[in-house]
């Protein structure tokens, strides 16, 4: 239908905005001209939240999605929900404490990749557990990842995205950990998420909403490492220390 302008891309912390509606798709689901809703992909849920219309009555957002393209943002309304005109100006507003749980999540994931450095089969980010599937047959201790998670949420690390030419990404194939995943190609432009002062941590395409810094991800740690299959390890990281 047409292009959202991905305003959480460039600020991750924009809790609410206003846009204007672009259209209302078959299924009703709803598209602004741009968005501060998180669309589903990359193993981040989207978001939920609400629009509210000048009229004051609000339109409750069960999920986001992305439409025909990636660059489309589908808003999809909770059931028997009113829905908007195209070219009403609508005041968004998103569930900010779940997305910045899912933020601090999605960035305990990056952290996950930097104390296994392993390829990434899988990876599913929730509000109160994420899970980082990789292609190891290495058994190691859930304490000591836990210890090495928290090492780096101590030091407090910046995060931030950085773009670059998908030519500089060709050039560099080691920085993509995901095995089965590749990024988008044909933007010309790569998100990099980097870990770190001048990404001495890590650096990895992702479009997902991260926080700021490692300090912001909180207590976090390795409730279960499983083994699935010979060569296949799941973490599942949880929020808070580690129960006693
Ligand atoms: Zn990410």
């Amino acid at each position: 239908m047409s292009r959202t302008e991905a305003l959480f891309r460039d600020d991750a912390y924009l809790a609410e905005a206003e846009a204007t509606v672009a259209g209302v798709n078959e299924r009703g689901g709803i598209v602004l001209d741009r968005t501060i809703f998180y669309a589903t992909s990359g193993g981040q849920p989207g978001d939920s939240g609400t629009l509210t219309r000048t009229d004051g009555s609000a339109i409750a957002i069960a999920t986001t999605v992305t439409g025909e393209t990636k660059d489309e943002i589908v808003h999809v309304p909770a059931e028997g929900s009113a829905l908007p005109e195209t070219g009403e100006t609508v005041r968004l507003a998103i569930d900010w404490d779940r997305r910045h749980a899912l933020m601090r999540m999605h960035t305990a994931c990056h952290l996950l990749t930097v104390a296994c450095p392993f390829p990434i089969t899988g990876a599913s980010v929730g509000e109160t557990e994420s899970r980082v599937d990789f292609d190891m047959a290495e058994t190691v201790d859930k304490a000591e990842v836990t210890a090495a998670l928290m090492e780096m949420v101590g030091a407090d690390h910046p995060v931030y995205a950085q773009w670059i030419d998908e030519s500089e990404l060709d050039a560099n194939p080691g920085l993509v950990k995901s095995k089965n995943v590749r990024p988008p190609s044909g933007a010309g432009r790569i998100r990099l998420v980097c870990i770190g002062a001048d990404a001495a941590l890590d650096s990895q395409p992702c479009g997902g909403t991260h926080v700021r810094s490692t300090g912001e991800v909180g207590a976090i740690h390795i409730g279960k490492i499983e083994k699935k299959g010979r060569e296949n390890r799941r973490f599942r990281i949880r929020f808070g220390a580690p129960p006693q």
